[in-house]
C-alpha cells in the first residue's frame, strides 16, 4: 500500500480516494514526476478496473493551445538548427529513461487504460524500440540525387524541417502512438504538441514528463519543445485549426478523422490521419486449425477488442466451418476475465459505460440482422462494481449485414462462412475501412494472392498471424477512411519533413530544361 502523502495529491473535497488513485499517485513519484501543476476540476479521470476516480484535472482552452503554438515555433526555430544526430541523443536519453521506469509506466497504463499488464508492458516496449528506431533514424534522413538531363547540373532532393507537429491520439495506445510520431518528429527537427484521449491523460503526463526532464538535461533542447494539451474534442480542435501547426498527426475514430481532416485540408496543413479499422481474418481449409485458432482468439479478445487491428470479421471456408466456430466457443469460454493488474487475466475491462452500451447495442443489432450470439454478457467482480467486464463475444452472421460493416469498439467477432476464395476476399474488401487484415493458410498460392493486388485492399496484410500487434518497422496505418496515413515506421518520416528539390549548375552555360531556347542578345 501506498504512502499517505502520495494519496493527498487527488484534492479531498472534489474526490474520494481509492487505492488504484493512490497507486497512480505513487508512480509519478517513483518516476520523480508530478502533475500538481494540472489539478483542476473540468476533468476527472477514472480507472476503467473499478470506475474509481483517479484525479481531477485542468483543462486547456483554445487559448491555452494558442500560447502553446506560439512556444512550440519558438522551440522549432532553434530545434531545427541542431543537427539530426544531436537531435537523435534527446531521443536515445529519453528511451534510457523509459527503460528505467518500465514497470512503473505499465502499471500506470494498466490502472488508467484497463488493458492487461502484459500488454502494457508491451506498449512502453514499444515506446523504448521507438526511441531506439527514432536514434538510428537521426543519421538516416537522406534524400535523392537524381541525374540531371542538362550537362553539369546536379539535382538533389533535400529533407528539411517541417515546424509544429500536433498529435492527437486516442484512448487505447495511450503511450506508444504518442511515441511512434514524436520520437520521429523531434529527430527530423519539429517540436511537438500532444493532445492525448481525454480518457488516458495521466500516461501522458507521465510519458511526457519523462520526455520534458530529458530535454530540461539537454543543454541543445529548446524549452517548450514538446507540450502536452490537457482537454477534449475542443483541445483537437483548436490544433486542428491553427494554422501555426505544420502537421495534425490524428489516431482515433472515423467520425474524428472525418472532422479533423476538413479542417487541416482547409489551411492547406497536412494530416497524418490513423482511424478505425474493421479487420478481418480469412481461414482457408489449408490452415493449421491450432495456429489459426491462437491467432483468432488473440486478435478478438486482446485490449479486450480494443485494438485498432482487433480481429472483428472471421471468413472461414464452409467446410470447416462448424469445427472451428465450436472450437472458438470453447476457447473464449476458458479467457480469464477480471483485474488487468493480476498477471493470470486474458482479458480487462472495457474503457467504460458508453464502450458497455455499444458492445450490447451492436449485438442487439446482430441479433435482429439474423446473427446467433454466442457470449457478450457482463461479468460481475467482487470489488469492481463500476468496472465494465464483458465475455467476449462470437456471433455467427448468415452473411455480412449492416453491423459487420461497423467497427464497435468492444469484443465482438462475427463470423462468414466463404466457399471461393474470391468470394472470401470480396467480403474482407467489402467494408469502408481498410486497416488490417490476414489469411491463414498453408497454399502458397492463396497465401500470395492475398497479399497481391487482386487480393486485400488493406494497409496491413499478413500471412499465418492475426489482424493485430504489428512490430514497428513496418509502415503502419490504412487505407480508404482509416485515412492514408502512416505515422511511423518505414518512410514514414517522411512526414515529418518537407522535401527541396535543388538544382545546381556547375557550367558556364544556362541550358534550359525540355531543351526549351530562350537566346538572348546581352551586351558583354
Ligand atoms: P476518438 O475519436 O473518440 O478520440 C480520439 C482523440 O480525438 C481523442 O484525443 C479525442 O479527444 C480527439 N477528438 C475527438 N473528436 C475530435 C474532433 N472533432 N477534433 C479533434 N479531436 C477530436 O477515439 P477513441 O475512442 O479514443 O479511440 C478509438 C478509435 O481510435 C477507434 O476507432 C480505433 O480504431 C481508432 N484507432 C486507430 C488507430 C490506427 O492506427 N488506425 C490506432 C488507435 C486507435
Amino acid at each position: 500500500m501506498n504512502a499517505p502523502e502520495n494519496i493527498a495529491k487527488i484534492p479531498s473535497t472534489a474526490l474520494p480516494v481509492s487505492p488504484l488513485a493512490a497507486q497512480a499517485a505513487s508512480t509519478f513519484d517513483q518516476l520523480g514526476l508530478s502533475f500538481d501543476d494540472r489539478l483542476g476540476s473540468d476533468l476527472t479521470v477514472f480507472s476503467p478496473i473499478d470506475g474509481s476516480p483517479l484525479a481531477a484535472l485542468r483543462m486547456d482552452t483554445p487559448g491555452d493551445v494558442d500560447a502553446m503554438v506560439a512556444n512550440a515555433r519558438t522551440a522549432f526555430a532553434a530545434w531545427k538548427l541542431v543537427p539530426a544526430p544531436h537531435r537523435g541523443e534527446l531521443v536515445r536519453r529519453y528511451g534510457a529513461q523509459v527503460r528505467e521506469h518500465k514497470e512503473a509506466l505499465s502499471l500506470l497504463l494498466s490502472i488508467e487504460n484497463g488493458k492487461i499488464l502484459t500488454e502494457a508492458r508491451g506498449e512502453v516496449q514499444e515506446v523504448i524500440d521507438i526511441c531506439e528506431y527514432a536514434v538510428g533514424l537521426s543519421r538516416q534522413l537522406f534524400g535523392l540525387t537524381i541525374a540531371s538531363e542538362r550537362p553539369e547540373h546536379r539535382l538533389t532532393e533535400y529533407w528539411h524541417p517541417m515546424g509544429v507537429l500536433g498529435l492527437i491520439s486516442a484512448f487505447n495506445f495511450p503511450a506508444a502512438v504518442w511515441a511512434w510520431g514524436t520520437t520521429v518528429a523531434l529527430v527530423c527537427g519539429d517540436s511537438a504538441i500532444w493532445k492525448p484521449s481525454e480518457k488516458t491523460p495521466l500516461t501522458a503526463l507521465a510519458f511526457a514528463g519523462l520526455l520534458a526532464k530529458a530535454a530540461d538535461d539537454y543543454d541543445l533542447a529548446p524549452n517548450h519543445l514538446v507540450q502536452v494539451a490537457i482537454g477534449d474534442a475542443r483541445c483537437g480542435t483548436a490544433i486542428a485549426d491553427h494554422p501555426g501547426v505544420a502537421i495534425v498527426s490524428a489516431t482515433g475514430s472515423v467520425r474524428m478523422g472525418q472532422d479533423v481532416a476538413v479542417r487541416v485540408a482547409g489551411r492547406f496543413g497536412r494530416s497524418v490521419l490513423e482511424l478505425g479499422g474493421n479487420n478481418a481474418a480469412i481461414i482457408a481449409p489449408s490452415a493449421d486449425p491450432d495456429l489459426a485458432l491462437r491467432g483468432a482468439v488473440f486478435a478478438a479478445t486482446g485490449t479486450c477488442g480494443q485494438r485498432c487491428t482487433t480481429l472483428r470479421r472471421l471468413i472461414v471456408h464452409h467446410s470447416i466451418r462448424d469445427a472451428f466456430v465450436q472450437r472458438l466457443i470453447a476457447t473464449f469460454a476458458t479467457l480469464r476475465i477480471g483485474s488487468p493488474l493480476d498477471d493470470a487475466t486474458h482479458v480487462g475491462p472495457l474503457i467504460d459505460q458508453i464502450a458497455f452500451d455499444g458492445m450490447q447495442g451492436a449485438l442487439e443489432q446482430a441479433r435482429r440482422e439474423g446473427g446467433i450470439v454466442h457470449g457478450g454478457e457482463r461479468l460481475d467482480l467482487a470489488g469492481a462494481a463500476d468496472g465494465y467486464y464483458v465475455r467476449p463475444a462470437i456471433v455467427e452472421m448468415p452473411q455480412q449485414s449492416a453491423i459487420v460493416c461497423e467497427e464497435t469498439f468492444a469484443p465482438i467477432l462475427y463470423v462468414m462462412g466463404y466457399d471461393t476464395l474470391d468470394e472470401a476476399i470480396a467480403l474482407q474488401n467489402g467494408v469502408s475501412q481498410g486497416l488490417s487484415s490476414s489469411i491463414f493458410t498453408n497454399d502458397v498460392r492463396e497465401a500470395e494472392r492475398f497479399q497481391s493486388a487482386q487480393g486485400s485492399d488493406c494497409g496491413i496484410v499478413n500471412v499465418n498471424i492475426g489482424t493485430s500487434g504489428a512490430e514497428i518497422g513496418g509502415a503502419f496505418g490504412g487505407e480508404k477512411v482509416t485515412g492514408g496515413g502512416r505515422v511511423s515506421g518505414s518512410d514514414s518520416w517522411k512526414n515529418y519533413m518537407r522535401r527541396a528539390t535543388a538544382t545546381v549548375n556547375y557550367s558556364a552555360s544556362l541550358p534550359l530544361a525540355q531543351g526549351v531556347k530562350f537566346d538572348l542578345d546581352i551586351d558583354p
